[in-house]
């Protein structure tokens, strides 16, 4: 590594911030607060979307695979809390990991809409001050986690939609890839798939991609999902929550789902809880879920538990076509899901607990 190395200094930054937030907060807990030094116990619950036909087509080596890259972001989570940081920075840390897998459908590995083009959707939100940021349909930005929380902290906006956040995430520094970087041919195929059944045409391949293979695709066709999500909370007790998407696989052009919009896709909020959804969008939206659980929290004194299993199970499973599910996280509990699907891919942990990841079933 070199003087001046990105990276090195980006880590650097990171564990003085790091420091800092802990000192601070330690400082007021035993100053002002508390008359003795109290430390919430730090967690994190990460999914990687929720769906029907993965599970029916899932078998060891690709069930290893996502088991893998869970773990990995789980660490990238866990590092930054155990190390006395942000759930914020946790949340956009882990999101970044499976953001760059392309195991995922967001950043690298995203799903197309109907033109094979990849339009990605992000939100990330603190609980601490409800500061939120969002960004809709960008087509080249690397991380888009970063753009959103970008939009949080850089600008006075909530949400940036279209050419204008991959201009804004241009202005902030954050990496631009082409076309061809968030490709895989799985997700192609999967868009191939559902093209043919509706009957639409099929686009020419993204410029730069190699040509198709002749043979089958392993894991081809495996479903629409893949949507990545994290809630955290750190040592003082501040809950976050970030979402990442490539959206449903073959979507209009220019369609928005829930994963950008803050209450559907994402809240946090340190006195009710933090959700992060997956699933089909437009019933997460009208049924405003993040938030709606956490408003069964705050006014009507539910377990997040309880909160998640009303909102998914009831709410969500009595529209037709409502398929999904959540991660949830407050102050005091440990996190949890809940899912009306076959699966979601899913792993947690919580300060001096082992890691859990779950790849399949219930
Ligand atoms: N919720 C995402 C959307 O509707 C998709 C997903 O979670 O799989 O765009």
């Amino acid at each position: 590594m070199t003087i001046g190395d990105p990276d090195r200094e980006h880590g650097r930054r990171l564990h003085n911030g790091a420091m800092r937030h802990l000192l601070t907060g330690l400082l007021f807990c035993t100053v002002v607060a508390c008359g003795q030094t109290t430390k919430t116990k730090w967690a994190i619950a990460v999914h990687g979307g929720a769906g029907e036909s993965e599970w029916q087509h899932m078998d060891r080596a690709i069930e290893a695979a996502y088991q893998a890259s869970l773990s990995q972001a789980l660490k990238a989570g866990t590092a930054v809390l155990s190390h006395g940081g942000k759930s914020l920075d946790a949340v956009e840390a882990a999101i970044k990991v499976l953001e760059d897998d392309p195991l995922f459908s967001a950043g690298r590995g995203s799903a197309f809409n109907d033109q094979g083009k990849n339009e990605m959707d992000a939100s990330i939100m603190d609980g601490s001050t409800l500061a939120a940021g969002s960004v809709a349909g960008v087509c080249c930005t690397k991380n888009p986690i970063s753009a959103a929380r970008a939009v949080m902290e850089r600008s006075p906006y909530v949400m940036i939609a279209g050419a204008g956040a991959d201009q804004f995430a241009v202005k902030n520094g954050l990496q631009q890839m082409p076309a061809s970087y968030f490709f895989t041919e799985m997700r192609w195929q999967e868009l191939l798939g559902i093209l043919k059944q509706s009957g639409k045409p099929i686009p020419a391949r993204p410029p730069g991609v190699p040509k198709e293979p002749k043979s089958a695709v392993v894991g081809g066709g495996r479903g629409h999902y893949g949507t990545v999500g994290v809630v955290a909370r750190d040592v003082l007790g501040n809950l976050s929550a970030g979402t990442s998407t490539g959206g449903m696989q073959g979507k209009a052009t220019g369609r928005v789902g829930d994963s950008p919009v803050i209450g559907a896709g994402t809240y946090a909020a340190n006195k009710s809880c933090a959700v992060s959804s997956t699933g089909v969008g437009e019933y997460f939206i009208r049924l405003a879920v993040a938030k709606e659980i956490c408003a069964l929290v705050e006014y009507k004194g539910m377990s997040i538990a309880d909160a998640a299993q009303l909102v998914i199970h009831k709410e969500v499973a009595s529209l037709k076509g409502g398929e999904g599910g959540v991660i949830v996280l407050d102050q005091k509990s440990e996190p949890v899901w809940s899912f009306n699907t076959l699966g979601m891919f899913r792993a947690r942990q919580v300060e001096g607990g082992e890691a859990e990841v779950r790849v399949v079933g219930k």
